[in-house]
């Protein structure tokens, strides 16, 4: 595996090269959430990169920047054993300079739900997301379910740039209770921990309806706002696959998303039906 930092260095390195290229942007600290995104490309593609750069422009001030676990021996073991052949391991600087055009978050779609909660944090994300696709120019590039807003506005944001990658959608994977995997579960103490099974509890309530064909969108969120109770609920949104309220679920075109904060954390889940 070649580890590189220097964005100009790795595009002459792939541009040499004249393979499908799959992509996997990650924040680090990974775990089997990551690894499974980077299987998926192993598998699609003839060469995987995997980036591994903590974006400052996507947190707000006063957000987990300065405390955002850092694992770099591990994540580069981890890379090496999943088989990535490059990882991209950029500075700040290596990305950023000063006084920069950016991506700006669609007004919409980019300020509900984590963006009320974190507004200009998609701006940020979108961001950084067309640098790296431009530096890395991938046939694919590969991002988690478990961010469904996430995945929903690059997605919105290559179509409408006319770009020429593949944004493939992984599925979410979850701890042996249930828990969906993420980086900042390191910060949940074992109270919270016990606590924030709450959430994956809740949307197994709400496809439990939905199996005895209970498809009204506000009694799913009142059963799920019920099991979450007394933790501090940021969202419990029923939407259709693009982003828009719906009255009733439909299967194929569903997904119930759920954002709480247990403690400090932000924590965020969804099951797509
Ligand atoms: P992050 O390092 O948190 O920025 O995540 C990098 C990528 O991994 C994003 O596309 C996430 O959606 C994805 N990801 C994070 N956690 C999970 C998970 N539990 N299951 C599947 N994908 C995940």
């Amino acid at each position: 595996m070649k580890i590189i930092s220097d964005p100009f260095m790795l595009k002459e390195h792939l541009k040499k090269s004249n393979k499908s290229i799959g992509f996997v942007p990650t924040m680090g600290a990974l775990h089997e959430g990551h690894i499974s995104l980077i299987k998926k490309a192993r598998q699609e593609n003839e060469i995987v990169v995997v980036s591994i750069f903590v974006n400052p422009t996507q947190f707000l001030a006063g957000e987990d920047l300065e405390r955002y676990p850092k694992k770099d021996d591990a994540d580069k073991k981890i890379c090496e054993l999943a088989g990535v052949d490059i990882l991209f391991f950029p500075s700040i600087e290596n990305i950023y300079t000063k006084d920069e055009a950016k991506v700006c978050a669609p007004n919409l779609r980019g300020y509900v739900l984590e963006g009320a909660s974190r507004p200009g944090h998609f701006s940020g994300v979108l961001t950084v997301v067309m640098k790296l696709l431009h530096i890395v120019s991938p046939a694919r590039a590969y991002f988690g379910k478990k961010d469904a807003q996430q995945l929903n506005l690059i997605s919105l944001m290559v179509k409408q740039f006319f770009m020429d990658v593949q944004i493939v959608p992984v599925d979410i994977v979850r701890d042996s209770d249930g828990l969906a995997l993420s980086s900042r579960n390191v910060y949940l103490s074992k109270t919270q921990r016990a606590e924030a099974l709450k959430i994956p509890k809740s949307l197994y309530a709400a496809s439990k309806l939905i199996s005895k064909n209970i498809f009204d969108a506000q009694k799913i969120k009142e059963e799920i706002c019920s099991i979450l109770d007394p933790l501090e609920i940021e969202y419990v949104e029923v939407l259709s696959r693009d982003f828009t309220a719906i009255e009733k679920v439909e299967i194929g075109n569903t997904i119930i998303l759920v954002e709480v904060l247990v403690g400090k954390t932000r924590l965020l889940d969804n099951i797509w039906l």
